[in-house]
């Protein structure tokens, strides 16, 4: 079942210590927030598309909230009963532009590059204590992460987002990723698994370019 597209993802980076000192970065004070645009949103089995542009494109499983009532300042002992609930996400970044260029629209932004799905679970059906996200490619595992080891966790990310901009149902919040992210290449298969969720299942292919 596909899930409708959303108004706006909002993204959180580095909020797992692991992947931020992979990456050589320090751990932010405050949940540092960028936005994909909701023309990347693609659904379980479609094809994630390495633009030419890119070199260098990984994956970045993540846990992602979906918004389930208009919320704006919500305070953070009520952010979660404004959820809809819980679904895989695949941040998807073209890394060396994401290294290049002081902004992340271009990296994260590309059309694919927001693997979303296959379902959305409400909380009351997902064990919270034991959530955690997992990624594969081509069968072998690449990451394996537990929402107990963000930095800042969901109740506090969706507080956080409310306070500068109006979530409304059906935005996403992305909630980071976990150490381990690497490169994608054309015949790959990519997955998101969070256990008792599901699984978010993406091929992936090089663009080809009509002449
Ligand atoms: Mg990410």
């Amino acid at each position: 079942m596909a899930i409708a597209r959303p108004g706006k993802i909002v993204c959180v980076g580095r909020n797992y210590r692991e992947h931020a000192v992979e990456l050589g970065n320090v751990v932010p004070q405050e949940p540092l927030l960028f936005l994909k645009p909701s023309t990347a949103v693609i659904g379980d089995g479609d094809t994630i598309v390495l633009p030419p542009e890119s070199a260098r494109v990984e994956h970045e499983a993540e846990i992602a909230v979906v918004i389930g009532k208009r919320i704006r300042r919500v305070p953070e002992a009520q952010a979660l009963a404004a959820l809809a609930g819980i679904t895989c996400l695949n941040d998807v970044t073209a890394r060396d532009l994401q290294r290049r260029e002081e902004q992340w629209t271009r990296a994260k932004g590309f059309d694919t590059f927001c693997p979303l799905g296959p379902r959305v679970v409400p909380l009351e059906q997902v064990r919270l204590a034991e959530l955690e996200v997992r990624c594969r490619v081509n069968g072998i595992e690449r990451q394996r992460g537990h929402a107990h080891d963000m930095v800042f966790g969901l109740a506090a990310l969706v507080a956080f987002a409310s306070q500068a901009m109006t979530l409304e149902p059906g935005d996403v919040i992305a909630t980071g990723t976990p150490g381990g992210v690497g490169p994608l290449t054309a015949g790959d298969v990519v997955e998101v698994e969070i256990p008792g969720v599901g699984v978010l299942r993406n091929p992936v292919a090089a663009e080809s370019r009509k002449a």
